[in-house]
């Protein structure tokens, strides 16, 4: 076996990526795998056509743990962000508009252009998810507790957690509904303008197959507001030269502190010896023999794909079962001459509301509709659009007078009842732009190249099973001590010195950087 390193790590996903440089800071001779020829993972920037710099899946940061920016001086290696201000647009078919920010006058003025009550409660519903915040989001960096082991530790955190919660008094039924209920039950109950409620409600459905109105959907809608820009609590920005700039800066750390990457080099089988992990053989029978493994590709990859699951005890596999990948995304990658020009807010060029997202989906009955189709296995008829031009803020990633527009869409469903999803995906993409030039009508006009990522696509590109963007359902039965599988919350799996370290584990998915960080550390408390 080739090379003998303390650690090996199954793909250059950023959280592969940030667990590297930190078990690498650590004094670790390190190796990252990672089969595509580019590292990032799903976090990347791909020159799809010349002058062209694509965030070609995530597109968008806020998640990213600034204990993580700081410990490995991810600004020195060239990570920036840039914030969007305002942050989102939505157009309403009736020539209205509602844009808001990070400015709390504007959100006061646009809001009470639908409604005065909807005005004054929006700040007091931003204390509300504050508050839940400071009780939620300390978790994201913590190992969770196992509540069925009796090791000090896990009682001592667990009670740990039962304090704070007690903390919380009354605040805490709104963190149990946080967790447990549906976006449009607590945005009815805040607001009632429909135009407020359905800017908000995108984010509970983002990569959820699910609508507004089933149960675990608020806890996406608080996940995408549990971080930060550049300190600003909840602001999503660019990051410049695209979201490459994350991986990138992550990968200058993790070799300048000793950990070496490869790339082109797809881990064919995970090497074990008597319920211990050896090491790892790649597709061409290169094998490279390490103390430890961590795998950054998700559950069923891990253990399904490059294990035989019968090194593995019965009731782990069969919860490994019940993870699920069903996913409703398909990501549109658009180049343009010009941008969008909305009949609700004519402009000549760039114009503010260009900055941040554009939201095409008018009412909650709307996503509940999208989703329907979903549901039994159709792409949805009249589809929710998140569409985002990252060369408004930043010139870096298009050619001069020219743009990058991404359109995060849903529902499209892994699972299609009829029809599949090669033969399908240029039609809904047709669709989906047919609906936007109903909003600006040079839309259609400006496009001078496109790249359809189906859920089919998803997972070949970036070896996502079923294309769920999450690597596993953010459901509650598949959170914190449950993900991904109960008594195994801490990283480490069945098979000794074999670890995961990607969002299949807590806290999941987004680009936070938490699980990877969180496995580093449990991996050097192993030696
Ligand atoms: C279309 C899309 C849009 C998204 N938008 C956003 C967004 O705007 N903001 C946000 O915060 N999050 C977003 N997300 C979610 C976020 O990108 C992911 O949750 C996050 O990047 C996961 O990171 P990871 O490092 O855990 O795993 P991944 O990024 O999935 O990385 C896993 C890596 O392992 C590699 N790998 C797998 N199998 C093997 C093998 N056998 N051998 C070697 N390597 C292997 C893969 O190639 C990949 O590089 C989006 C995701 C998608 C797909």
């Amino acid at each position: 076996m080739a090379g003998n390193y303390d650690t090996i790590i199954i793909g250059a996903g950023h959280n592969g990526l940030v667990c590297a440089a930190y078990l690498a800071r650590a004094g670790q001779k390190v190796l990252v795998l990672e089969r595509r020829e580019l590292v990032g993972g799903c976090c990347v920037t791909e020159e799809l056509w010349p002058g062209f710099k694509v965030s070609t899946a995530a597109y968008v940061n806020s998640l990213l743990r600034p204990e993580i920016v700081r410990d490995l001086e991810l600004k020195r290696h060239g990570f920036e962000m840039l914030p969007r201000n305002p942050s989102s647009f939505t157009p309403f078919p009736d020539g209205r508009y509602l844009l808001m920010g990070p400015d709390a006058g504007l959100n006061r003025r646009e809001v009470s252009k639908f409604s005065a009550k909807d005005a004054e409660n929006l700040p007091k519903y931003e204390q509300m998810l504050a508050r839940v915040a400071e009780f939620l989001e300390p978790t994201l960096m913590m190992t969770p507790p196992d509540p069925w082991s009796s090791r000090p530790r896990d009682l001592w955190r667990l009670g740990l957690l039962g304090w704070k919660f007690r903390q919380l008094g009354p605040a805490g039924r709104q963190a149990v509904e946080v967790l447990t209920g549906s976006a449009r039950g607590i945005l009815d109950r805040w607001f009632e303008s429909e135009q407020l409620k359905v800017t908000l409600a995108t984010d509970a459905v983002i990569g959820a197959f699910a609508s507004p109105s089933m149960p675990g959907t608020a806890y996406v809608l608080f996940h995408h507001v549990m971080g930060e820009c550049d300190g600003a609590r909840g602001v999503w920005g660019y990051v410049k030269g695209g979201m490459g700039g994350i991986t990138q800066a992550l990968a200058k750390a993790a070799v300048q502190h000793g950990a070496e990457i490869r790339c082109n080099a797809e881990v064919a089988h995970i090497l074990t010896r008597g319920g211990e992990a050896t090491g790892v053989a790649l597709a061409d029978g290169t094998a490279f023999a390490a103390r430890k493994v961590a795998s950054n590709a998700d559950c069923h990859v891990t253990f399904f794909r490059l294990m035989d699951p019968k090194e593995l005890p019965p009731e782990f596999v069969d919860a490994l079962r019940r993870i699920d990948y069903n996913s409703p995304t398909c990501k549109i990658n658009v180049a343009l001459s010009e941008p969008p020009n909305f009949t609700a807010l004519p402009s000549d060029g760039v114009a503010p509301h260009h900055h941040g997202t554009m939201h095409i989906g008018p009412t909650l009955d709307y996503l509940e509709r999208a989703y329907d189709d979903a549901k039994y296995g159709r792409p949805s008829a009249a589809p929710m659009l998140e569409c985002t031009m990252a060369s408004a803020v930043d010139p870096t990633v298009a050619p001069p007078g020219r743009h990058v527009f991404s359109m995060f869409v849903q529902y499209a469903p892994t699972k299609l009842r009829e029809g599949n999803w090669d033969e399908e995906k240029e039609k809904f993409a047709d669709r989906c732009f047919d609906l936007l030039n109903e909003y600006a009508p040079n839309f259609k006009r400006s496009v001078l190249h496109r790249q359809v990522l189906s859920p089919l696509d998803l997972e070949r590109v970036y070896g996502l099973t079923g294309g769920n963007i999450f690597q596993g359902a953010m459901t509650l039965d598949n959170l914190f001590f449950l993900r991904p599988a109960p008594g195994y919350g801490n990283y480490r799996t069945p098979i000794k010195g074999l670890y995961l370290c990607g969002a299949a584990a807590h806290p999941g998915g987004g680009v936070m950087g938490a699980c990877g960080y969180n496995a580093a550390r449990e991996m050097l408390r192993d030696g």
